[in-house]
């Protein structure tokens, strides 16, 4: 018989343990949107239909994963789970010391609390906000370095999240080699869009942070994505598996923080990787003040099990097709009907590009946040706004537009189905096709700090004119 290939890509498992989810009126959820101050964050998530506020901690777990959980070790001292999940880090990092962590933050404060101090420079591609908090609640200034592509929204390129290696060699030589304790590169890229990074700049940056002697860190929270865009974009690359591919990007590095939340496939936990053996001793010790006894670090043994085994999954080619296509898939179908959105879709979410889909709603009266609540009123869909209600406050009180302001569908993993996305993109086609009618925004309270997360807000009822 001939062998055929089906264009379909389906969803690579199937679904034993379900989880329904609340259907909502359109009366219903307009009452729950203005008891909530008209913020998505204060929702409650039953009146969510598809939430797609973030895909961190937020997917699905394996039959596998859950039988690990139950047979887990939780011993104090040296557990068996301990073992499984450091196995696990070891094979695909290749790293030496691997320090557990209840989530990716504390790596972060664990690593920067050791190496950064007032005056030193951190180097990424862009940095993360946990990542930026603490690098400057160190005391050190976090530069971000990505390409120029990087920074324009509807520019196609392969590896958007790439670092500019000619900016890293300049920053060294005017900031001076003794002040920058690491270079780090986020993969992908997810301030910047969830863009890969090519295997190739990760290679060129090792190679300049080898020859002044830097310590060089992945930020891996999304490695196993990344490693996908690298076999379908890069040459060279094609034949190679996700693992293979994975441990060649980790082979260029000398650690790396992660958050389990993501391509660990857990719903908690995280892990700081070193070679360094001192460096490791002093984390070790940090670790037990904030974290617990190294063989724990913050996490129960079940929560060991389920990274040991998610860490795996995550690698798993047909996976990563199914997962990299769906967003694409939604991107493509937006794309058509001309919905702006950043280009080209990255690895875990869509961005809706709301200040060209909303041109009547200044960027101080909040466009994303319009079109993010238009989603929810529309079809029970919660996203998120990245955009000026997020990063508009300065410190002195005034407000600036945002540099873009985005709405981002974040994707849980393994968790919607194809229908899901089929839904999602009519429901977002709709909010397109009332666009014009979207209201702008105010605010009626806030915090002076992180204000979106309680941050308190209004429609601005819009007068027509007659004849409209
Ligand atoms: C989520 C994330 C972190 C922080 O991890 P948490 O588990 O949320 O503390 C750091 N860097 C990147 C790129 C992330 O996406």
């Amino acid at each position: 018989m001939r062998e055929f290939h089906p264009k379909t890509i389906i969803e690579p498992f199937r679904i034993r343990s379900v989880e329904p989810i609340h259907f909502t009126s359109l009366a219903q959820r307009e009452q729950a949107l203005k008891a909530a101050g008209y913020n998505p964050f204060l929702l409650r998530a039953d009146d969510v239909l598809i939430d797609l506020l973030t895909d961190s901690g937020t997917g699905a777990m394996s039959s596998r994963q859950w039988a690990g959980m139950i047979a887990s070790d939780e011993s104090y001292a040296g557990a068996s789970s301990f073992y499984r999940f450091e196995a696990a880090v070891r094979e695909i990092t290749g790293f030496k010391h691997v320090i557990p962590t209840h989530q990716g933050r504390a790596a972060e404060n664990i690593l920067f609390t050791n190496i950064a101090k007032p005056g030193d420079v951190i180097p990424n591609n862009t940095h993360f906000d946990t990542t930026r908090a603490h690098v400057e609640h160190a005391g050190a200034e976090a530069r971000d370095l990505v390409i120029e592509e990087g920074r324009h929204p509807r520019l196609i390129h392969p590896f958007k999240g790439n670092m500019d290696v000619q900016a890293l060699e300049e920053t060294i030589r005017t900031v001076g080699r003794e002040r920058i304790p690491a270079i780090m590169i986020t993969v992908t890229n997810n301030s910047g869009g969830g863009q890969p990074v090519s295997m190739a700049n990760i290679r060129a940056v090792s190679e300049v942070a080898r020859r002044y002697g830097i310590p060089f860190l992945i930020d891996a929270c999304r490695f196993a994505e990344n490693s996908w865009f690298i076999k379908i974009r890069e040459e060279g690359y094609t034949d190679k598996t996700p693992m293979e591919i994975a441990q060649e990007m980790f082979s260029y590095a000398d650690g790396c923080t992660m958050s389990a939340k993501k391509d660990g496939m857990a719903n908690i936990g995280g892990f700081l990787a070193l070679n360094d053996d001192a460096l490791a001793a002093q984390c070790r010790n940090l670790e037990i003040l904030t974290e617990g006894f190294p063989t724990y670090g913050g996490m129960a043994g079940y929560d060991l099990e389920a990274i040991a085994a998610g860490l795996y999954e995550a690698l798993d080619s047909h996976y990563l097709r199914y997962r990299i296509r769906s967003i694409a898939y939604l991107g493509d179908r937006l794309t058509a009907a001309g919905v702006p959105i950043v280009q080209p879709t990255g690895g875990h979410a869509v961005y809706l590009d709301a200040r060209e889909m909303l041109p009547h709603i200044p960027p101080t009266q909040y466009p994303a946040w319009s079109l993010n609540n238009a989603l929810y009123l529309l079809g029970g869909v919660r996203a998120v706004e990245i955009g000026t209600v997020m990063f508009g406050l300065q410190p002195d009180g005034s407000e600036q537009p945002a540099r873009m302001d985005l709405v981002r569908l974040a994707f849980p993993r393994r968790t919607y189905t194809q229908s899901h996305v089929d839904y999602l993109a009519e429901v977002i086609l709709e909010a397109y096709a009332q666009r014009e009618t979207l209201p702008p925004y105010h605010i009626v309270s806030q915090s002076p700090v992180l204000r979106h997360f309680t941050v308190q807000l209004e429609p601005v009822i819009v007068h027509h004119k007659s004849g409209r």
